[in-house]
């Protein structure tokens, strides 16, 4: 049996120390204010109690870990028509990078990166009669308890602000992958990016990566071969063009968010959360892959 309780406390406490390198994210005006010592962790193992620490329970914003649950409520409607759209490619580029874009012929490397997440936006606006309340109602079911919302000040920030990814929608727009108009699609896009979530709630979301597909209250939401698919693509594509490094020093599938917030799951095991706002140059936390990198070392846990 792991010991979870000593080693995420001996983690927490040791990470915690350390002094932050890396930057919050301030493109996105609203983000820049959040206090950069804040930390929180929280582990959910497949059976049994979750272990929390720190700012476990304070609400951030997801950001771009939103964008699995955007591509998992996608390939729970649809199945395997998204990827008539979209690929499943790891790009090797910052996750708001065009220049792909173009020699690929607008069909975006894979869903997490933003010019993927916009697309498979656009599947959701155009099959959804109500895209924004069906996407709440189905995170705040992965987590099993208060109902989850957005922000809609960050959501407005980035409206302002989100010169890239206007530009993004209007290329993918130009080779014909988006079926709606351009700004209805930015709209659902941040809005997806602004929902806040606590460690806590993180970790219980991503028991549906761990228990192949199941929801909280028993439901299947994904088939186990989804569930497998949606794993790979967060271990290839997870952390944008740092992917290779967090396989290597961490060995789980996983999501990152420039909120500062890092998602991982060991399938058949357990869930993580962790949240640190400062970034490294790849938009990913630093405290936040240090402590995955101590944890899986430590308690030998990594899929590898
Ligand atoms: N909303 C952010 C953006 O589109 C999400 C990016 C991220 O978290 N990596 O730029």
């Amino acid at each position: 049996m792991i010991q979870w309780n000593s080693i995420v406390s001996s983690v927490f406490e040791e990470v915690k120390l350390t002094v932050s390198t890396g930057q919050v994210a301030d493109y996105i005006p609203q983000l820049s204010g959040i206090d950069p010592e804040k930390y929180g962790l929280c582990l959910t193992p497949i059976s049994g109690d979750q272990i929390c620490a720190g700012d476990a329970d304070e609400k951030f914003s997801v950001q771009s870990i939103s964008k699995i649950y955007a591509v998992a409520l996608a390939i729970a409607l649809k199945g395997e028509d998204i990827w008539k759209r979209v690929g499943v490619e790891p790009s090797g580029n910052p996750f708001n990078s065009l220049v792909q874009l173009e020699y690929e012929k607008g069909i975006p490397r894979n869903p997490l990166i933003n010019a993927g997440a916009l697309v498979i936006s656009d599947i959701l606006l155009t099959y959804l009669k109500d895209p924004k309340q069906v996407f709440l109602n189905f995170v705040t079911a992965l987590c099993g308890g208060d109902k989850i919302q957005i922000n809609p000040a960050v959501a407005e920030s980035e409206k302002l602000s989100g010169f890239k990814n206007a530009s993004m929608a209007f290329f993918l727009k130009s080779f014909n992958n988006l079926d709606n108009e351009v700004q209805d699609v930015l709209d659902f896009y941040f809005f997806q990016c602004a929902i806040e979530m606590s460690c806590r709630e993180l970790s219980q979301s991503f028991q549906l990566f761990a228990k192949g597909g199941i929801a909280p209250d028993g439901k299947r939401i994904l088939t186990v071969s989804q569930t497998k698919r949606l794993n790979a693509l967060m271990q290839t594509c997870g952390f944008y063009d740092e992917s290779g490094d967090f396989a290597y020093r961490v060995g789980l599938p996983g999501k990152s968010g420039v909120g500062g917030g890092i998602v991982a799951v060991h399938p058949g095991q357990y869930s993580i959360a962790v949240w640190s706002p400062p970034l490294n140059k790849k938009g990913n936390s630093v405290k936040g892959m240090q402590t995955l990198e101590l944890l899986t070392t430590r308690s030998g846990m990594s899929i590898f």
